[in-house]
């Protein structure tokens, strides 16, 4: 599939275009946290990042920045659909992903602010299986948290109406996800790797020595407009963007599903704090900064038409998320004209919640699908990326 329009020129070919030893087709967390890994374990491994976008602009930069591990009614859930010993492991990773954040990011300036995380339930009939089931989720998590009571009632002050019942963990924290990214790319220039933005992959090809004369083992990226790469090892972080670029053989199901993001002004007065999980998750509010609230979610109120990878509105679950805000903060009539900042982003889900991880041929590694936690499980995934990357014997 040569692009016989655009032909780079000697100069490109030998400097911006030249071959790395790994080439990373996205810059989201994933792909950043990679290429950072890579560089540290190795400083002269030529790593170089291949984004569409003129910024990164997958889930990694709209997301609602919880760095969180799951609220109790996910958890249950999970626990029904895929047994505790997979619940258990994933949110292993997701606390050690909270933790590395902590550990190495929260001292820098991406607004890290830990006021714990809470579950909101509001209905009589979740409200009594929670309360019945919670003993076994707090037991199964004690082994991961250390804490006999991972989550716990707690009333708080924020919020009225028709709430039935309110739990919160003291793990969980917020972040600005653009200033999260903002420094892993710093970090990333710093450690000498190398970015192109602006271009998509269109497609790959690997172990085609002859066609690319680089020996057997490589692997060519190209798209349109900007040429080709060559590189020994691709690792393929793009996420909910994935099935475009797979090969049709690629058995694990990616599914993009698209999320809508609500921002308000400030508000005067506006003291809620922390970030807040409703019925499994789907739908999630925060405080930003001092007096704005976050609200996002409510995929499960959009039907088939969330089920897409093109950003842009929708207007049902955008009405819905207003609507529970009027029952659990009724003291204030919110409208529409109080979110005046809205956006999209594109989750990838799959039919269990551990990520994918695993070559689509003999040097293209696949790291993705991380649905709606990736901010604190793209740390983990990206080391174990690092670590089959490591072990090949062509880096
Ligand atoms: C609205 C929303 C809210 C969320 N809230 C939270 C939250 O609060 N907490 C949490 O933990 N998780 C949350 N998530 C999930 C989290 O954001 C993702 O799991 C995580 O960001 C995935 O990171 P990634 O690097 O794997 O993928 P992405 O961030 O999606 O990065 C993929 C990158 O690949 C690029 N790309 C795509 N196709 C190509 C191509 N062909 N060529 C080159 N580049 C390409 C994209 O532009 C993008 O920059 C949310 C997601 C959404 C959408």
């Amino acid at each position: 599939m040569e692009n016989s329009s655009f032909r780079p020129s000697h100069w490109e070919n030998t400097t911006f275009l030249r071959s790395p030893d790994v080439v990373v087709i996205g810059a989201g967390l994933t792909g950043l946290q990679a290429a950072l890994a890579l560089k540290k374990n190795n400083p002269k491994c030529d790593v170089l990042v291949i984004e569409r976008s003129p910024i990164p602009r997958g889930a990694s930069t709209r997301n609602a920045g919880f760095a969180c591990f799951g609220g109790p009614t996910e958890l249950l859930a999970d626990l029904d659909a895929y047994g505790a010993e997979s619940t258990v492991a994933t949110v292993r990773e997701r606390y050690a992903g909270i933790q590395a954040l902590e550990a190495n990011y929260a001292g820098r300036d991406i607004d890290w602010q830990k006021h714990g995380g809470y579950e909101v339930i509001d209905d009589e009939a979740t409200a009594e299986m929670v309360r019945e089931r919670l003993p076994e989720l707090n037991g199964l998590l004690a082994e991961v948290t250390g804490l006999a009571e991972t989550w716990a009632y707690e009333s708080t002050p924020y919020l009225h109406g028709s709430t039935r019942a309110c739990l919160r963990n003291p793990i969980e924290a917020q972040l600005h996800p653009g200033k999260l990214v903002s420094t892993l790319l710093k970090d990333c220039h710093q450690a000498g790797v190398r970015f192109l933005f602006g271009c998509e992959v269109d497609y790959f090809a690997s172990q085609l020595p002859e066609a690319v004369g680089a020996g057997a083992g490589s692997v060519k990226v190209e798209g349109a407009g900007w040429g080709s790469i060559v590189a020994k090892q691709a690792l393929v972080t793009v996420n909910a963007f994935a099935r475009k670029l797979l090969p049709a053989d690629f058995s694990e199901t990616i599914r993009p599903v698209r999320n809508q993001i609500l921002l308000s002004d400030p508000l005067p007065g506006f003291k809620l704090r922390g970030c807040y999980h409703y019925h499994e998750g789907y739908v999630y509010f925060r405080n930003v900064g001092e007096d704005r609230l976050l609200i996002g979610g409510a995929r499960h109120q959009a039907g088939q038409s969330s089920e897409t990878d093109a950003f842009g509105p929708n207007g049902v679950p955008e009405a819905y998320l207003i609507d529970k805000l009027n029952q659990w903060l009724p003291e204030r009539n919110w409208t529409n004209e109080d979110f005046p900042t809205r956006w999209s982003g594109i989750i990838a889900q799959g039919d269990g919640k551990s990520p994918v991880l695993r070559y689509a041929s003999e040097n293209v590694l696949v790291a993705g699908r991380l649905a709606g936690m990736g901010v604190a499980l793209s740390a983990a995934l990206a080391r174990r990326a690092v670590e089959m990357l490591g072990a090949s014997t062509k880096i």
